[in-house]
């Protein structure tokens, strides 16, 4: 059985990643992944300007006249840059440029005006004050590599370089199906013995979330001549994702179909939850994953399988962010696999506390409400008692 670390390294190793690319505006951009570096228009800031409203004058010329100047013009924001006669200082405003022959400026409230003549303090804080021409980002400037996930953020530095559109790879394909005979859609009322599907409806949200072309395949039966037919189309897809029946059970189809279809890298992992799990590959360009039935096993192993499978897919480098928390509860587990608890995090005093949730069983989604961290918990680890250090892993931040 792999573990966690090698697992997620059998899949880096075995992704056909994205060729096709598009170009977009860059209101649609968000979420999308860059295929080509964007590059800086102009410089920023595109011209020397003010960094507040005040005066923009000449050190050497004050320092002459012991401390005032005569005021004389305006440089306001959008005017063409103006030339200060030598002798005087100019009225300036936040973003206006810097006027050609003034080095200084400062800022109005430390300057006392009185019959056009200002007077200025004798220490007067100047550069501070001025934003100069190209000290962000320089016209050319290769702002991204490629395989970087555009965020909002992102969208105010390329807009502000003058990148109007971007070369981005074109969505991935994806099959999303659950197997289960006792599965049913909400808004059904349920039979005796069945239950509402979850998984399949979770699944092609997250995919959404990460910028993926969602293909809903519905629920299928336990049966692995239906299953076949479904997923007969599945080498047309970049990914196709199974829900359930990837076990041993008479009724756990998935694997077994997969392995008709395509082939089977690996399919089961020492993490809890989320045991069995299938990853493999279906021709030159699908990959497949077979998750885990159990809804919180199948959330936690689209966290950490799919989401860097998609990661690398993109060109990109996956990451995220491990901290250390101070844990307030005691929790005994039996030591042989790598475990994710569900857990919340908390900050009191400038320091991170987590808290073990109760409702530690893989089908309860009771707990997710306080969900905001899994607590990470090593192969050989026994648990650990109110006090201890242990690691988390935030369910909301994303640090590649
Ligand atoms: P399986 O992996 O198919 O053996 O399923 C394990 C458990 O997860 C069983 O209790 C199933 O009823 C449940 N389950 C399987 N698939 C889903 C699904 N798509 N939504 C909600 N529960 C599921
Ligand atoms: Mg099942």
């Amino acid at each position: 059985m792999l573990s966690l670390e090698q697992a997620q390294a059998a899949i880096r190793d075995r992704i056909t990643r994205a060729s096709r690319t598009q170009t977009v505006a860059l209101d649609a951009a968000v979420g999308r992944t860059l295929a080509r570096a964007p590059f800086a228009v102009v410089d920023n800031p595109a011209f020397d300007n003010s960094a507040m409203d005040g005066y923009a004058y000449n050190a050497a010329d004050l320092a002459r006249t012991h401390g005032t100047l005569p005021v004389q013009g305006e440089s306001s924001c959008g005017s063409v840059p103006a030339v200060l006669t030598p002798g005087t200082t100019m009225r300036i405003f936040t973003g206006a440029p810097l006027p050609t022959g003034a080095d200084a400026i400062a800022i109005q409230e430390v300057v006392q005006v009185q019959g056009g003549v200002a007077a200025f303090p004798s220490q007067v804080k100047t550069e501070d004050f001025i934003r100069r021409r190209g000290e962000d980002f320089r016209s050319g400037e290769a702002l991204y590599p490629i395989g970087r996930r555009i965020t909002p953020m992102d969208i105010a530095l390329l807009a502000a370089a003058g990148v109007s559109q971007v070369e981005v790879f074109a969505k991935p394909t994806v099959l999303v199906v659950a197997t289960g005979d006792e599965l049913v859609p909400p808004g059904t009322p349920l039979q005796a013995g069945q239950i509402y599907e979850s998984n399949r409806a979770a699944t092609i949200a997250q995919l959404r979330q990460l910028g993926a072309e969602v293909v809903d395949g519905g629920i299928v039966k336990d049966n692995p001549t239906t299953l076949h037919s479904v997923l007969a189309g599945a080498v047309n897809y970049d990914f196709v994702i199974t829900s359930g029946g990837a076990s041993v059970g008479d009724h756990d189809v998935v694997k077994q179909v997969f392995a008709q279809l395509g082939s089977i890298e690996f399919w089961r992992v020492k993490i809890k939850p989320g045991k069995p799990l299938a990853f493999g590959r279906v021709g030159d360009k699908t990959h497949f994953f077979a998750l885990p039935g159990n809804p919180v096993s199948s959330l936690v192993t689209f966290k950490l399988f799919v989401e860097p499978a998609l990661k690398a897919w993109h060109h990109g480098v996956w990451a995220w962010l491990e901290l250390t928390a101070t844990v307030e509860n005691d929790f005994r587990r039996t030591p042989g696999r790598m475990e994710f608890l569900r857990g919340r995090l908390r900050t009191e005093d400038g320091r991170l506390y987590a808290q073990a949730l109760p409702g530690q069983g893989s089908h309860m989604l009771g707990t997710l409400r306080l969900t905001n961290a899994l607590i990470k918990i090593g192969e050989e680890s026994l648990g650990f008692k109110a006090g201890d250090t242990v690691t988390v892993v935030p369910m909301t931040l994303d640090v590649s």
